[in-house]
């Protein structure tokens, strides 16, 4: 492949890095009778090794079908195009698994989902099952992957249950998920998704639908795992302030594609693309009290009748002519830190070589 043989320095040191997950190049569309939306259209990003990913972006950016693309678990008429979702599973491996290669419902990538990696879903109520108790359905998922016996899964059911703080352990492994608060039920979610010890964890706005003051708690305590079990983790979500609480590096993406990646403080000290500086400005901050809140204007364009030049432009407040016609190249601003914005380069977009500097 020819971004494997760019002499691009930036890709060449994130590939010295220790990590677990490599997407180069990856194209998402959904083929529709009204055209093709390009969901997610050559993203690159990796994570790193026991470290967490925040992917963030308004509705519809392609945050979400980054990462179900992961596990081929992308709803129909969906499918993969194009690009490598490489996956090492050891340490020290140099033999990845391109994940976008296995057969979607082939005996391979089914081992590797639940086992290896995992998904918990911002949506309980739906990911969890109403007729089975929470106790089968976490050990439907055990024993799914590990020989144990009906015993032995559900005495590992109630110490994940325990694990993931939920009271009485014994007694709601036997209960149904509509008899739980929907704190419970995303604590249940969690831990039917840890229950196997994956290496990595995929949380799509895990805390988007529980209160405020659940969402802190249920957020310490994928952190608290990450740590007790050695996991890495991407997490997906719309909320800067969630970010700012999880991770280690971050990747914005806008209109099925990255437009900056950098680490936790790169993003949130150094913001360099129009687009993050905006996200960043719209967070509501108990210093502006009593001023209105700042929004970025216009919308998202339409997904049928993409921008030509920048997918930003109409909407950017330091748009130049170019910006209309061209696409700007991704551009290193930093040590490990990309944007993809004319202010920093005067390269367009091109080959996938050139596009390998995003980490
Ligand atoms: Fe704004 Fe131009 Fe940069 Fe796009 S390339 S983000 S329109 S300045």
């Amino acid at each position: 492949m020819s971004f494997l043989r760019s002499a691009d320095v930036g890709y060449r040191r994130f590939l010295m890095t220790d990590r677990i997950l490599d997407i180069q190049n990856l194209k998402t569309y959904f083929h529709t009778q009204e055209g093709v939306i390009r969901a997610v259209d050559g993203v690159y990003l990796s994570v790193r090794r026991r470290k967490a990913l925040g992917i963030v972006g308004e509705s519809g950016c392609g945050k979400s079908i980054t990462s179900l693309s992961v596990l081929q678990v992308i709803p129909s008429p969906g499918r993969i195009v194009d690009g490598r979702v490489l996956f090492y599973p050891e340490a020290e491996s140099d033999r990845p698994v391109d994940l976008a290669q296995l057969k979607r419902h082939g005996r391979e990538l089914r081992r590797i989902r639940g086992k290896d990696i995992s998904l918990v879903f911002q949506e309980p109520m739906v990911a969890l099952s109403p007729v089975y108790t929470v106790g089968n359905q976490i050990i439907e998922a055990l024993r799914l992957h590990e020989p144990h016996s009906k015993r032995r899964a559900r005495e590992l059911a109630v110490e994940m249950l325990d694990k993931v703080g939920i009271p009485n352990p014994d007694v709601m492994v036997d209960r149904y998920t509509f008899e739980l608060s929907g704190g419970m039920r995303q604590r249940a979610l969690i831990a039917m998704a840890l229950v196997c010890g994956p290496k990595l964890l995929i949380a799509d706005e895990p805390t988007t639908a529980i209160d405020v003051t659940i969402q802190a708690q249920i957020l310490d305590l994928i952190r608290s795992l990450q740590t007790d079990m050695d996991m890495s983790v991407m997490l997906i979500t719309h909320d800067l302030g969630v970010i700012a609480e999880m991770v280690d590096d971050i990747v914005v993406m806008y209109l099925g594609k990255v437009v900056e990646s950098g680490s936790l403080h790169d993003i949130f000290d150094r913001a360099s693309h129009p687009y993050t500086v905006a996200l960043q400005r719209s967070i509501p901050r108990f210093q502006r009290r009593g001023q209105p809140l700042e929004v970025i204007r216009g919308n998202v364009p339409d997904p049928y009748t993409r921008p030509q030049g920048c997918e930003f432009a109409e909407r950017c407040p330091k748009a130049m002519n170019r910006c209309f016609q061209d696409k700007p190249a991704m551009a290193e601003v930093g040590d490990r830190h990309s944007a993809k914005c004319f202010l920093f380069t005067d390269e367009v977009e091109s080959a996938p070589g050139r596009e390998a500097n995003v980490r």
